[in-house]
């Protein structure tokens, strides 16, 4: 379950400026589709219409042959799930951000999605431990753990689609390396489509295109896109 599709899909915000032009994508259940590109091009806006923040102006979107405008709001949005590049929290606890929203997650089921973020790699090195920093405000986290913040908080929805917005995008390369390896973990199983910045981030994705134009420019694996130069 999650095959994703975009067919023949055309979006503008503004009228006679049209930013998609004609977009088809094929991500198959549970593969990984990356969406690389130069600033502007389109591709954050690519995961707010999976999102319906905006709708389609031409053409559609399905999920596993269902086109999202046929999809209840709240269905969708258990479906997929969006790491964002800023994540703004709460001036509250690290579990009250990681559980704002989901109704009926126990303090469990927190502590187990902020170890599957690795939230807690940080916070054993902290001397004041894990009780400590599972309470501590979000608003005096890094950016890498607003970022594992944000991927707890997906974990806790557990969506069968992932969307990774530029999620690394504006950490320094280290922490991103850490969080791309705890991205790694979750996307499997997912379908997952992430918006990246460097084709060096995604050379595990099972296909990559390179969105210029308004239209895909290029198409292919990490190899191939490289060969093409
Ligand atoms: P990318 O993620 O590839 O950098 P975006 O999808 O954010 O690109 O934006 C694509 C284009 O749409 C840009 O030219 C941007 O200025 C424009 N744009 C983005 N959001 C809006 C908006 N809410 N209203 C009008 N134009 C927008
Ligand atoms: P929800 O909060 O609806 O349970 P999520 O945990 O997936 O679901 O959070 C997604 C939230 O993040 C949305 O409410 C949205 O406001 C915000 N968001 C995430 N990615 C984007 C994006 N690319 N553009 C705009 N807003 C985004």
């Amino acid at each position: 379950k999650g095959h994703v599709r975009f067919e023949g899909v055309r979006f503008g915000y503004d009228p006679g400026r049209e930013i998609l032009k004609g977009l088809d994508l094929d991500v198959p259940a549970g593969s990984t589709l990356a969406v690389v590109g130069p600033s502007g091009a389109g591709k954050s806006t690519l995961a707010r219409l999976m999102y319906r923040f905006y709708d389609v102006a031409e053409g559609r979107i399905t999920i596993d042959g269902q086109d999202i405008r046929d999809v209840q709001q709240a269905s969708l949005r258990a479906a997929i799930g969006i790491v964002p590049q800023d994540t703004v929290l709460f001036n509250d606890t690290i579990g009250y951000n990681i559980a704002y929203g989901r109704e009926g997650a126990g303090r469990a089921e927190v502590e187990a999605a902020a170890a599957g973020a690795a939230i807690a790699g940080f916070i054993e090195r902290q001397p004041e431990g894990y009780d400590a920093r599972v309470g501590e405000r979000g608003l005096k986290l890094s950016g890498g753990e607003k970022q594992r913040v944000a991927i707890a908080r997906t974990l806790l929805k557990n969506p069968p689609i992932l969307i990774l917005d530029e999620a690394t995008s504006a950490l320094d390369s280290r922490t991103e390396a850490e969080i791309l390896d705890t991205l790694e973990a979750i996307e499997r199983g997912r379908t997952t489509i992430v918006i990246a910045h460097r084709l060096s981030t995604v050379i595990h994705a099972d296909q990559i295109v390179v969105l210029d134009g308004g239209h895909v420019a290029e198409r292919g694996t990490h190899a191939e896109l490289l060969r093409l130069g």
